[in-house]
């Protein structure tokens, strides 16, 4: 049923039209406006997606061949981590994008990984055993013939401002209204709930259900509200980010290299006519002009292109859904952008809302299951994201020795990592937590083998059974892989 309210979403950035799109999907006809300042704008960065992304273009019916070109977009089978660890053969892994045929060499993976942590020597590369690693080690696209017999999850590389003004269009065009404007204040009714946002030209924006999409502004749900802010900073260093644009040298490749520097990490992002790079690293052991010239350095690019530098914060708001808003995007929390999981997150906020919307509109019962949900599905995202730093061996500089050191660990990462190092059932355990993450069973196994981060042997033992080779696990994939071609553009 079409709820009889109105939805006011305040912010135009991502995560404001994807939700508009999602509310009018799930409810054609209902009322929605979108209010953004055009001069506060957008963050203007997040150009990586998960393989949700794939499945919101499909809720909304937008094919690829017409969205991709208009934003510039890539393909991507996952992200490949250089330079984490010193040591050979860990310097660099992949953590491909899982998909459909993996489970016929997931088994082996887990496997081998299981008897690796026994002291066994076999092959545990995660690139090795999943098709989008193989394919991404090829340079191959992601996107199978119509005759191959399995769904292939992909993911896409985007420019930001490309997709927003794309994804404003086409709501525009099924009758989302567009209000431009700045918000100064907010009109509260007697019982507390938000009423109106009022403009700097005085209009006074009435609605029922406010969506909070104003970023790290965080407008409504804190600054109105007042729903605290829990930070996760004790375990996650990196508050800043410098941004470079470099050119498109060569045919764009298939995933996000994530490449460790002196004080975090420097991505690099394939467009169809740019690259997209950008070190985010941690104030408090880098200043942003050191950072800046090493990621000059770094890309080998000279002060005629301009920098943009940005802070952030990670964490995520107390509540998500408070009376009768609810935020969605930077607004509700933020992890660093590591594993690229922020508009995946919006995606689930959204649906997780609608869901609870329609079984039980604003009853406290649905409100508190969606906030339980919401918080757990970031805090799921943070521990992986936290492991990385845990796992990484580099100790180089003070950054990476105070990541090193650090014990603040969540308590669900701590049991995972006891799991892991005792040799146990890991899915098990992952089970036990009721673990609402992203990162499932594979993802995990992909962490821990990528950093080489087994439970340490005196010896390695010789193996007394090797599930890459006995299954044929290379055979397969290299004959999988001739179904890909190396360029697929829309
Ligand atoms: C360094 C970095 C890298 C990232 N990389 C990735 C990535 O690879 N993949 C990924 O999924 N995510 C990434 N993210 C996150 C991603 O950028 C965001 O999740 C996404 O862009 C959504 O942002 P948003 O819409 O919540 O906020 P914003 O883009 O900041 O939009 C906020 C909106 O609110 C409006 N607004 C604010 N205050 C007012 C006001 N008073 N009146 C009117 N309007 C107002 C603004 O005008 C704007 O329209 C990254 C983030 C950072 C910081």
């Amino acid at each position: 049923m079409i709820p009889d309210r109105r939805f006011v979403i305040l912010g135009g950035g991502t995560a404001g039209w994807i939700t508009a799109h999602l509310l009018e999907r799930a409810w054609p006809g209902v009322s929605i406006t979108v209010v953004e300042s055009p001069d506060i704008g957008t963050i203007g960065v997040g150009e990586g997606s998960t393989p949700s992304l794939k499945r919101f273009f499909e809720i909304i019916g937008a094919p690829e061949d017409e969205w991709m070109p208009r934003c510039g977009a890539t393909y991507k089978a996952g992200i490949r981590f250089v330079d984490w660890s010193p040591a050979a053969p860990w310097r660099d892994y992949r953590h491909p994008f899982t998909t459909q045929i993996d489970v016929h060499t997931e088994d082996a993976f887990v496997l081998n990984c299981r008897n690796r942590r026994l002291g066994h020597d076999v092959p545990v590369r995660p690139d090795d055993f999943l098709l989008n690693g193989v394919l991404s080690a090829k340079g191959l696209t992601p996107v199978a013939p119509p005759n191959f017999p399995f769904k292939i999850e992909y993911g896409y590389h985007f420019d930001a401002g490309l997709l927003g003004r794309y994804l404003r269009e086409r709501a525009v065009a099924r009758g989302i209204v567009h209000h431009p404007a700045r918000i100064v204040s907010v009109q509260r009714s007697d019982t507390g709930d938000i009423a109106a946002l009022v403009t700097d030209t005085g209009d006074a924006i009435a609605g029922d259900v406010f969506m909070d999409c104003s970023g790290f502004n965080g407008l409504l749900i804190e600054r109105t509200l007042g729903v605290p802010f829990h930070s996760f900073a004790d375990n996650l260093f990196n508050d800043a980010a410098v941004v470079l644009p470099t050119a498109m040298d060569r045919p764009p490749p298939v995933e996000t290299v994530a490449t460790a520097l002196s004080n975090g990490w420097c991505w690099s992002i394939p467009l169809e006519h740019r690259f997209g790079n950008g070190y985010v690293y941690a104030r408090d052991f880098q200043s942003p002009d050191a950072a800046e010239a090493e990621l000059r350095r770094t890309l080998g690019v000279d002060d005629s292109v301009p920098a943009r530098h940005l802070t952030f914060r990670v964490g995520q708001v107390a509540r998500h859904w408070e009376r009768n808003c609810v935020a969605v995007g930077l607004s509700q929390g933020f992890i660093e952008p590591l594993e690229a999981t922020a508009l995946h997150l919006v995606l689930g906020t959204v649906e997780q809302f609608i869901r609870h919307y329609a079984d039980g509109g604003f009853t406290d019962r649905h409100r508190t299951a969606f906030n339980t949900v919401s918080a757990q599905r970031i805090d799921g995202v943070r521990d992986y994201i936290v492991a990385h730093y845990k796992l990484t061996t580099r100790t180089d500089t003070d950054y990476w020795r105070a990541n090193a050191a650090n014990m603040a660990l969540p308590e669900p990462l701590l049991h995972i990592l006891d799991r892991w190092f005792r040799r146990g059932d890991l899915s098990e355990e992952l089970t036990r937590q009721g673990q609402r993450s992203h990162f499932g069973n594979l993802s995990w196994h992909c962490l821990f083998a990528g950093y080489g981060a087994f439970p340490p042997v005196s010896e390695p033992k010789r193996p007394d059974v090797d599930f890459y080779a006995d299954r044929g696990i290379g055979t397969f994939l290299a004959g999988c892989s001739l179904n890909f071609t190396s360029r697929v553009v829309r």
